[in-house]
């Protein structure tokens, strides 16, 4: 069965770049938990031979991750780690150069600095909130921008149209990690990216059950690239963790939206709460490139930080009262985490340059998940309670939280 492409995200979701189960019309796709394939004669295979180099469940999911995207068929890898690793050994060499957001994820930073500047491959990790910045970090070694938007953890964006234009000007090529918001929510290849990167591990697959990553672009040639090389180092992603994260992938878009929504109601009522100095959240009027948000974003999110009007030993301690958000590292699942940025997500990360970024050590960072807005704002409520004296908050603050019911 074909599909057509002007399908809504909710209908592509399910049956964009379905494959269908030629053994039985099995209408759930099977799991090919096979490490090899059958040769019809000697060297004739039906299009897989060996699990390291292709697998039908995977290729599944990387025909509806595809579809998601806008591409051809995406490349799916065992964690979102070893897309971004691909993505490097596929595009630059020694000698060359690559530009990051400064905020970029802990582990991409750490690939840099432990693995790839150790071959020749040097970086400059700047301020993509700032287009002269970004011009700025371009050397003549330059050959590929990574952004991060949002960025972690105080959710500064990129402007990803102005940083593509800059990239086409100087003949880069421009990748988005766009785990926090997912083709869903916002689309950079639409605004003139080249590259697009997931950690399926968070919102794509959605349940906290699975490690995975895809890259997706519009250029065959890069895609086969990346093929080769996920071949060559052994970074294909496992058929049931494919099949999970399929699953999952169909109910990416009522997720994102459920997620998104409880997520205002939560930044809000934090924002009222007259212990919490400052509030991180796109969808904020107090967030200074909201405008962006609403340029380049179909919604604003779930992922959001907040600090107290306290120190780091009462933002730990708000997080240990916490009883229904769970202390756990990761993001986009169903389950709702709490996670203390200074000593987890980016915890080698020098003081200085955490201090620099706005990652404090009172810092606090929320991933919503899909629980009702009125419990999860009671529980931040009896937390914060527990810490600073029964009732802090202010009574206006009420109709927040019964509107969130
Ligand atoms: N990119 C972002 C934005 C992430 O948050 C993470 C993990 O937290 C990764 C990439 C790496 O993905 P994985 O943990 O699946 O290797």
């Amino acid at each position: 069965m074909s599909y057509d492409e002007k399908f809504q995200i909710s209908t592509l979701a399910i049956h964009g770049g379905r494959v269908p189960d030629a053994h039985a019309e099995a209408v759930v796709y099977p799991i090919f938990q096979s490490a090899t394939f059958e040769q019809q004669e000697t060297g004739v295979t039906k299009g897989h031979s060996y699990s390291r180099v292709s697998n039908p469940t995977v290729d599944a999911l990387e025909q509806a991750i595809g579809a998601l995207e806008g591409t051809p068929q995406a490349v799916c890898f065992r964690t979102g780690m070893a897309a971004i690793t691909t993505l490097f050994l596929s595009t630059v060499k020694t000698g060359d150069h690559v530009v990051l957001t400064d905020v970029v994820y802990g582990g991409t930073m750490r690939l840099f600095r432990e693995v790839l500047n150790g071959l020749g491959i040097a970086n400059t990790s700047t301020d993509t909130s700032d287009l002269e910045a970004v011009e700025r970090a371009i050397t003549p070694h330059t050959r590929i921008i990574l952004i991060e938007t949002p960025g972690n953890p105080t959710m500064k964006l990129a402007d990803i149209a102005g940083i593509a234009a800059i990239a086409r000007k100087h003949g880069l090529l421009l990748a988005v990690d766009n785990t926090f918001l997912t083709p869903v929510l916002q689309r950079p290849l639409e605004l003139g990216a080249d590259i697009s990167v997931l950690s399926t591990t968070k919102y794509i697959e959605g349940h906290h059950a699975t490690v995975g990553g895809s890259l997706a672009c519009n250029d065959e040639r890069l895609l086969d690239r990346f093929r080769l090389v996920r071949k060559t180092v052994g970074a294909i992603q496992a058929p049931l963790d494919a099949w999970l994260t399929l699953r999952g992938l169909k109910t990416l878009p009522l997720r994102m939206k459920a997620h998104s929504e409880t997520a205002v109601l939560i930044a809000e009522w934090l924002e009222a709460h007259p212990m919490v100095a400052r509030v991180y959240y796109p969808g904020l009027d107090s967030f200074p490139q909201k405008a962006l948000a609403e340029r380049q974003q179909a919604s604003f999110g779930a992922m959001l930080s907040f600090e107290l009007k306290a120190g780091p030993q009462e933002a730990i301690a708000v997080m240990n009262a916490m009883k229904l958000w769970i202390r756990a590292e990761s993001l986009g699942g169903v389950e709702s985490l709490v996670t203390h940025p200074a000593t987890a997500t980016h915890a080698d990360v020098p003081v200085e340059t955490r201090q620099r970024l706005g990652i404090t050590d009172g810092l606090i960072r929320l991933s919503v998940g899909l629980e009702a807005a009125e419990d999860l704002i009671a529980d931040l409520r009896q937390a914060l309670d527990s810490v600073f004296g029964g009732n802090s908050e202010r009574s206006a603050n009420h109709e927040v939280c019964q509107q969130a019911g």
